[in-house]
């Protein structure tokens, strides 16, 4: 049996562990925090629990192909609401838009908006369903070796899509400012602004209109624990509190990892930890990335994050809310452009004690506020504060009701906490963005050039950020160490 160590337990490195261990591998996972799911960890505080990550379940599809791979259902191991309304958006006090469950719904919304929209929505959902069907059911599981992976009869088609953005083609068919933003919403789960963001990216929108949100009850750590569970099945070892500190190289092959200060043989490393951090591991000849590459690079932003309690019902907000009552240019430029604290921040609100009981003490909110930030900007308890109540005013005016008052407890998650849990390049939160220049085989690749035996996988790589790609990044990464390290192949 063929050992190989996974570093870090997050959705990429459970995916990988599952499809090595189903192939007869003998997998080891070192993840060194304490429990296992990377930034989608769950913190429990006082009666209430919190995502401490990912709070979308999109592209329910991806999930359910990646359990079908193990002759499995999702429903075999969590249960799936999905919401109506998906959303609501605040574009200012009283003024607010509900995005409902079902294509046909957001038409009738769009039409009572602006006269004419809901024909040219539908015509926009033809063009992202047709990009969804070619870009997730099929390029995104291509490993990124070659530029030859992307050209395609269909994608030769869609040239034009490739050459404009997500910002010019909705704002080409749309006039109002509110549909525009919604519009341009989904993109930013890829990390670039949607003026940088190719308009073929609009699978994003079918997987928003198209096919709706969802909510695992328990939380998205449900999906975690269905994960770890599955690769036990097959045999995976996790190992906690074990942070790896260097990866040994002899004659270009790793031989060895310091793990807790022990050094462990291993026949395969695959790193699911932040990519930039994998490299430090090693010695300086052996990476592939210099640091200048990392800094040119265009990273998804960083987040200031806050867990809230709350001793009462929150009136006037759905499970997703997002508060898109200031300038969004304003704000990505002191994101992407001009990295600095935003003035006055969009930001998102979760409630998930809304659709799942679970989440909170009986007649009590369990919260999650996100500000989107620059990665890297100064991170220090002073400055959360500030923008804490800064938020909770907006939040109080816009929903019309006092909750500074009911807050039970409060716990943050910053830039800081980014690098100290998690080890991730400069605090970004959601890794690497989607950019044109920073899609598949441009991107940092699954197998290193330097060491014969050492991969990655995670959102720095291929396909990017996300939950969904984080499973098809684990997928392509065990595919490929499968033909390197030759190993009988199980059909899927
Ligand atoms: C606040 C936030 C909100 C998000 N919202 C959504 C959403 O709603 N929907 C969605 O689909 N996606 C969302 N994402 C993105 C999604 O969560 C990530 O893309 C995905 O979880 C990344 O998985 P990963 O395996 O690449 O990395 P990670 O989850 O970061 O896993 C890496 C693991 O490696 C471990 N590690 C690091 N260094 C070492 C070491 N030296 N030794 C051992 N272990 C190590 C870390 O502790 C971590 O557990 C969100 C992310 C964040 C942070």
């Amino acid at each position: 049996m063929k050992e190989i160590s996974i570093l870090g337990s997050g959705f990429s490195s459970l995916s990988a562990a599952c499809y090595l261990a189903k192939r007869g591998y003998g997998v080891t996972v070192y993840e060194k925090n304490a429990t296992p799911g990377g930034r989608a960890r769950q913190l429990s505080q006082e009666g209430f629990k919190f995502d401490m990550g990912p709070t979308w379940y999109w592209m329910p599809d991806v999930f359910e192909r990646f359990f079908a791979d193990f002759d499995k259902l999702p429903s075999d191991y969590y249960a799936l609401i999905k919401l109506n309304p998906a959303y609501q958006v605040y574009f200012g006090k009283d003024d607010t838009v509900k995005i409902e469950d079902s294509l046909e719904k957001i038409m009738k919304s769009f039409e009572r908006i602006e006269k004419g929209s809901s024909l040219e929505l539908y015509k926009f959902m033809k063009m992202a369903q047709e990009n969804y069907d070619i870009a997730i059911k099929n390029l995104v599981y291509r490993p990124g070796v070659s530029p030859l992976e992307l050209i395609t009869s269909q994608t030769i088609q869609k040239l034009d899509q490739f050459a404009s953005t997500i910002s010019r083609e909705v704002r080409r068919r749309f006039t109002n400012r509110k549909l525009i933003q919604i519009l341009e919403f989904p993109v930013l789960f890829l990390g670039a602004k949607p003026s940088q963001t190719p308009a073929f990216y609009s699978f994003m929108n079918q997987a928003d209109f198209g096919l709706g949100t969802f909510h695992p009850v328990n939380g998205m750590y449900s999906v975690v624990e269905a994960m770890v569970k599955l690769a036990e099945s097959f045999g995976v070892r996790f190992v906690y509190n074990a942070a790896v500190t260097a990866i040994h190289v002899k004659s270009d092959m790793a031989t060895s990892i310091t793990v807790n200060g022990e050094d462990v043989k291993t026949e395969i490393v695959l790193s699911g930890a932040d990519y930039h951090h994998t490299e430090t591991l090693l010695q300086p000849n052996y990476r592939m990335y210099s640091e200048d590459y990392w800094n040119r690079k265009i990273f998804a932003p960083s987040s200031l994050l806050f867990y809230v309690g709350f001793d009462k019902k929150i009136e006037n907000v759905c499970h997703h809310t997002l508060f898109f009552d200031v300038d969004f240019d304003i704000h990505a430029e002191s994101i992407y452009d001009k990295p600095n604290w935003p003035e006055e921040p969009l930001f998102y609100a979760s409630f998930p004690s809304k659709t799942d009981e679970s989440f909170a003490p009986k007649g009590q909110e369990a919260a999650v506020f996100l500000i989107p930030l620059a990665p890297g900007i100064a991170d220090s308890e002073k400055i959360r504060s500030v923008y804490f109540e800064k938020i909770l005013s907006r939040f109080e005016h816009l929903t019309n009701q006092k909750v500074k008052n009911h807050v039970l407890f409060k716990s943050s998650f910053c830039v800081n906490d980014f690098v100290s849990e998690y080890n991730s390049y400069k605090g970004n939160a959601y890794g690497l963005a989607n950019t044109l220049f920073q899609t598949a085989f441009l991107r940092p690749k699954l197998k290193s050039k330097k060491v014969k035996n050492l991969y990655f996988t995670g959102q720095l790589t291929v396909p990017g950020p996300g939950v969904p790609p984080a499973l098809i990044s684990g997928k392509l990464v065990s595919e490929l160490i499968q033909k390197h390290h030759n190993i009988t192949i199980e059909s899927n």
